[in-house]
């Protein structure tokens, strides 16, 4: 019996290849980079985890069934490794604080905040919400302009996450099911056959080139989706779109940081992470800490994307003078909301770097089968893609949405799983199908 080969080693194809190995499928996952990556959209330390929203929202349940399921991961580890596997070791739990724009501030009537410090009927969040200046000083020390309304969650694991261990720990299950993780393996040709699958795979180290067949496959090539199926479902490249973007690690003068007391160092930790609900959407987080103990924020704009001309060069691209001084002022602009004593001359340009996310029409991610060019879909095949910068809090949810589906199974009764793989699934695909070739 040929096995199912899963084509992407970041954090949707590594989920995904765990939960079909747990549920005994026999499973190959390749991945074109050696096991310390250097690239992807999964690359990093640090992701913010989280799950306000509103009623019904896919997205706290993706990150909250998530949690189940990385726990489950972390069961199944401690009993080959006994105690050396912990949920800490991926997740870093902190506050969550959001503020509102606004423009953003009639989004907040949807979190159901009409009891302030309750919770949303969903996601079981717990949170504080301060709908005014007097409330934001008195709640979270914050000192606010006018207009902005904030909400901070606390929840258990929500704050961020680690992709790396996620992704090593997810391959350390996957071989102890004797399943195979291979690296340095480079899928340049797909084809269908007679039963399944041909693919010629370049070996990156020595260029060898072996060509493997497999009874069912996974795109999770992250922005290379597009290039990978571009023979057998060629439309893909048209329904997902590679965007650039750029992180920031910013670093405060240690001069200045280890001036602070106790209780401003205190209040830096529980301000972070940060999503700034304006046009651009800044976020931040605390990436780790430098040798001398001073932590590394990390900024992005979710909204600060560029189109990309070369997907193999763009991680090179330095980030601009704008990209560097907007991360540096919407920085300092939230230290000083904190009352954190800090002028735009105590920050620091630690490093930076380019990366890639792709996007769907309407930027929600896909679970799908791949559309053949006759118009039907290969139940055969499952792409998991499109995941912009939502994806990481709910890899295992995504993987196991994946796996699911190219097995055709059902997966689970919980109305919330339904209305997911909905949103995700072939039925969205069949009408962003027909917007297309109404477009063309
Ligand atoms: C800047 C940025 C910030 C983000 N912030 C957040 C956040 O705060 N919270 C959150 O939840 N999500 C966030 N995300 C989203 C999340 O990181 C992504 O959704 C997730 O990492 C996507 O994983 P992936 O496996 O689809 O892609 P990738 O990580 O890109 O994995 C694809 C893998 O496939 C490999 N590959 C490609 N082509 C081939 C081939 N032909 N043969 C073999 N291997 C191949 C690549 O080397 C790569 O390792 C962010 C993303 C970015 C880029």
């Amino acid at each position: 019996m040929k096995p199912t080969i899963v084509i992407g080693g970041g954090l949707m194809g590594s989920a995904t290849a765990w939960h079909l190995a747990q549920q005994g499928e026999s499973v190959i996952l390749l991945e074109q980079q050696d096991s310390i990556y250097t690239s992807g959209s999964s690359l990093g330390e640090s992701r913010i985890s989280r799950s306000l929203g509103p009623e019904g929202d896919i997205y706290a349940y993706l990150q909250i069934r998530g949690i189940e399921e990385t726990q489950k991961l972390i069961d199944f580890l401690n009993t080959k490794e006994p105690g050396k596997h912990s949920m800490e070791d991926i997740y870093s739990t902190s506050p969550v604080t959001y503020i509102f724009y606004p423009k953003t501030s009639e989004e907040i009537a949807v979190f159901n905040l009409n009891k302030p410090d309750t919770l949303p009927a969903s996601s079981g969040d717990s949170i504080a919400f301060a709908p005014d200046v007097e409330t934001a000083m008195k709640k979270f020390g914050m000192q606010l302009p006018d207009s902005l309304k904030v909400i901070r969650e606390y929840q258990k694991y929500s704050g961020t996450m680690n992709p790396s261990v996620l992704i090593q720990k997810l391959h350390k299950a996957i071989s102890y099911t004797d399943n195979e993780v291979r690296y340095n393996q480079r899928v340049d040709q797909l084809k269908r056959i007679d039963q399944g699958y041909q693919l010629t795979i370049q070996d990156t180290k020595n260029q060898n080139n072996q060509i493997v067949e497999a009874s069912k496959i996974v795109a999770a090539a992250g922005p290379y989706n597009g290039k990978l199926l571009q023979h057998i479902s060629p439309v893909i490249d048209e329904l997902i779109t590679p965007k650039r973007l750029f992180l920031a690690f910013l670093k405060i003068k240690p001069s200045v940081y280890n001036n602070w007391s106790a209780a401003q160092k205190d209040k830096l930790l529980n301000g972070y992470p940060i999503i700034k609900l304006h046009d651009e959407l800044f976020y931040s987080m605390i990436e780790g800490y430098d040798s001398d103990g001073v932590p590394i924020l990390k900024v992005g704009g979710h909204f600060k994307r560029t189109p990309i001309t070369n997907l193999d060069e763009v991680w090179t691209i330095p980030l601009s003078t704008e990209e560097k001084e907007w991360s540096a002022r919407e920085t300092i602009e939230y230290l000083q909301m904190n009352g954190l004593d800090i002028e735009e001359d105590n920050l620091d340009f630690h490093s930076g770097y380019s990366c890639v996310y792709s996007l769907t029409k309407s930027e929600v991610p896909y679970v799908i089968n791949l559309p053949m060019s006759d118009g039907t879909l290969d139940r055969n095949a499952v792409l998991v893609g499109g995941m912009s910068g939502v994806g990481a809090k709910g890899t295992m949810t995504y993987g196991h949405l994946a796996a699911n589906l190219l097995f055709g199974k059902k997966g689970s009764n919980d109305r919330m799983y339904e209305i997911t793989q909905k949103a995700l699934g072939n039925e969205r695909l069949e009408s962003d199908l027909i917007e297309l070739s109404s477009e063309n």
